[in-house]
Order: structure tokens, then sequence, then C-alpha cells
């Protein structure tokens, strides 16, 4: 499919008045086969995975287990660990909880960085506050971005556990993860990656980048929500004890004690989101029709054009101008508050987000309250872009100074 043609594919972009959609970064629009796919499996009848032995119940297990090899084909690995959770957010607990907590003492070092969402930075400070480990932060140089030149220094204090995304949410930043790795296993450090952002955006081969454990949630995929997933190396999930207990991640149960599964299934207790997980897959095999080289040449050109036109207005600020980013431009418009000029665009039909972004040590390490987000999905183009920069234009034009207040409302309209 041509870059151009995949708009098509997305019933939301045929409904009349639908919004210019900026807001990738926080979920994606879903595509037909995304919703074919949900409405034939639903229409075709449902049975619990992993239980029964009827016809249509092993039809769902053996879809489900194929769905797990599709995930695991698309991040290279095996499908043995990939554990189905419920979002990034729980993959890192996970992790959190069942890996890293059991081997930290007090003084124990884990390293996350100041670009991560708060997915993968409150769960180590509550590990840190429930162990008596030491939270540290990861060399960032002046752009913002992590400097990889420092990290045999930085590791030089040994490190247990490094937590770090492959993308952030706030500013588009790509880090080098295979470098991050590598230092970090000098040092015997495991590493576990947020690719919450990153998974939307280029390949991911989690055994070149060697990572021990990596995170992402379907819905930033073109997928449904509350379906994530884990990758962890084989040896480290065979050594970890689940989190949640239940059924369906036990092989037997007596009155005091019951014996858990392999991994993945033994971090699966309950009633998995298998419905959502077959669908998903169906996507991922979708997306693997793509010529996913043309789709990231194409948004890193969407991305120029929207920084160049960032750039052209007064009183526009981006954050970052140099170094690797994908997909997501984030900005100031001086004199104006964030939400006001989100308001403001929202009254022209224009979605993006505005805020903290799940982000705040990072809002306040760049001394900024809040920030205007734009980010790309596959369906993006430059109608889209226009669309947010003639706004942006007006808005400059209505703004005087640097003096003034917010307490002067415009309406574009
Ligand atoms: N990490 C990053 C980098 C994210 O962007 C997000 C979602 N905004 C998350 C983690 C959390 O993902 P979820 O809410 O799907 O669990």
């Amino acid at each position: 499919m041509l870059v151009f043609e995949v708009k098509s594919e997305f019933p939301f972009f045929s409904l009349p008045n639908h919004p210019v959609y900026l807001d990738s970064a926080a979920t994606t629009q879903k595509p037909r086969v995304l919703i074919d796919a949900y409405s034939r499996l639903l229409c075709q009848g449902v049975a619990n995975v992993h239980r029964s032995a009827y016809r249509l119940a092993n039809q769902w297990t053996d879809a489900f287990e194929q769905a797990r090899q599709t995930v695991a084909d698309f991040l290279g690995a095996n499908a043995s660990s990939m554990v189905w959770t419920r979002g990034t957010t729980e993959s890192i607990n996970l992790v959190a909880r069942c890996f890293v907590e059991p081997m930290l003492k007090p003084g124990d070092r884990i390293a996350v960085s100041l670009l991560e969402h708060h997915a993968n930075l409150v769960p180590w400070q509550q590990v840190c506050q429930r162990t008596g480990a030491e939270l540290v932060f990861l060399p960032l140089n002046v752009e913002h971005q992590l400097d990889v030149s420092k990290l045999d220094e930085f590791f030089s204090t040994p490190v247990r556990f490094v937590a770090v995304t492959a993308m952030s949410n706030a500013l588009g930043i790509v880090n080098d993860i295979p470098a991050i790795v590598a230092a970090a296993h000098r040092h015997q450090a495991k590493v576990l990656v947020d690719a919450a952002q990153y998974v939307a955006h280029q390949p991911i081969h989690v055994r070149a980048w060697d990572c021990d454990f990596l995170a992402f949630s379907a819905h930033k995929l073109y997928g449904p929500t509350g379906l994530g997933v884990l990758y962890g190396k084989p040896q480290l999930l065979a050594s970890m004890l689940p989190w949640l207990t239940g059924g369906e991640m036990v092989t037997s149960v007596q009155q005091f004690s019951a014996e858990f599964q392999q991994a993945p299934l033994k971090f699966e207790a309950g009633t998995p989101a298998f419905i959502e997980a077959v669908a998903f897959a169906e996507v991922l095999r979708w997306l693997g029709t793509l010529d996913r080289q043309a789709f990231h040449a194409q948004e890193q050109k969407l991305l120029q054009m929207l920084d160049k036109g960032l750039d052209d207005i007064r009183h526009v600020h981006r954050l970052i101008k140099v170094g690797e980013r994908a997909a997501i431009s984030s900005f100031v418009v001086e004199a104006w508050h964030a939400s006001d000029v989100a308001s403001l665009l929202n009254e022209r039909n224009i979605a993006l987000r505005a805020g903290q972004l799940c982000a705040m040590p990072l809002l306040a390490r760049l001394q900024q309250p809040a920030l205007l987000r734009v980010s790309l999905g596959l369906y993006s183009d430059e109608n889209d872009i226009n669309a947010l920069l003639n706004t942006l234009n007006d808005l400059s034009a209505s703004t005087k100074s640097t003096a003034q207040v917010n307490d002067n409302p415009i309406s574009l309209m």
C-alpha cells in the first residue's frame, strides 16, 4: 500500500468533521483491519483460552498462541519470551515487582533517565522506597539527549538495573538503545527498554538490541486498548516468581499450595485479553505488508516540514532543535499557556496534547510548566500539518508581545 493511500484504511478519517488528529503518541486511530477482525471474531463465537477441550475453545487457544508467535516474530524473539499484559505500564510494574525488587538491597542503584514517562519512573521510585535502593539518573547532554559517551563513567559506580525509554513521549528524542544496553552489560546491569513510543516508528529486534526486557502497548501501534506485551529473556522470565496469581497460571492446586506454569503463562493469571490479542495479530500482519521504510521516510519528511513551519512562526519555540527524533515535535507559544493554545486549536478542530505529558520531572528540567505536543501517525499528511501551522500563524499574529498575558483571550473562530 502506498503512503498516500493508508489514510483511507482508517474509517475515523471518513467521518464528517473529524478533527485533525495530531495526538497519535497518546493513542493511534484504528485501521479497518482491526475493526473488521474484531467484528468477525465476535460474530464467529468466542470461547475462553487454555481451558476447555471442545472445538471452539481449541480454535481460540490456537489463535491466541498464534498471536503470541506473531508478536514474537515482530520483535525478533521466541513466543515463549512474550508475556501478554494490559499495557506498557503493567509490563514495567511486572518487571519492577518480580525481577528487580527481589534482588535489591539497601544502597543498590537503579538507573532511569529524565526522559522517562511516569510509567517508567514511578514504579522504580516505589521499588526504591520499599527496598532502600537508590534511584539515579542517566547523564543527559544540554540538548536533553542521553549522553552515551558518559555511560562507562556513570556505570563505574555499580548499577543493578537500568530502565530507559527508546523514544521520549514528550520530546520525540530517540535513544541509542544498543549502545546503552552494551554499556550497561559491560558493567553487569540488566536493562528494560520502554518501547511504548518507539514501536510505532521503527523496527525493533530484541536479540540485536540484546535488551533483557522490553515493554509496549498495542493501542499505540494501531491495535486495541487493554493489551500490552512484555518481552523478557527466557532465563530471566524463568527465574521470576509471578506477581498476579489465580486461574490458568497454575499446573496444579492443592488446599494450601499451588504449582505454577512455566513462563509466559505463569505471568498471565485470569482470562487474558484473547480477542484483542488475536485481532492485534491481524494488525501486525497488515503492518507487515506496508513498506515501513517508505513510511519512515514520509514521517521524517513531515517532521521536517512541521519543524520548519513552527520555526517560521513568531512567538513559537520548539524545544528540541538537534539530534535524532521521531514523529514528535513539542513547542511552547510565548505568552500563552499551553492549555489555552490547545483550547484555541480545539476550536479549529485540531487535536493535540498539551500539558505535562506524563513527564513532570522532564518539564522541570526544561523549566516549562507545560508543552504542546504534535505527534504523527502512519496516516498523518501535509494537510494536517498545514492546518496546524495556519492556525498557529493566526494565533501568533494576534499575540502582541511577551508582555501579553492570558487575561485577554482571543477566539480564532
Ligand atoms: N511509556 C511511554 C514512553 C509512553 O508514551 C506511555 C504512554 N503514553 C507509556 C509508557 C504508558 O503506556 P500505557 O498507558 O499504554 O501503559
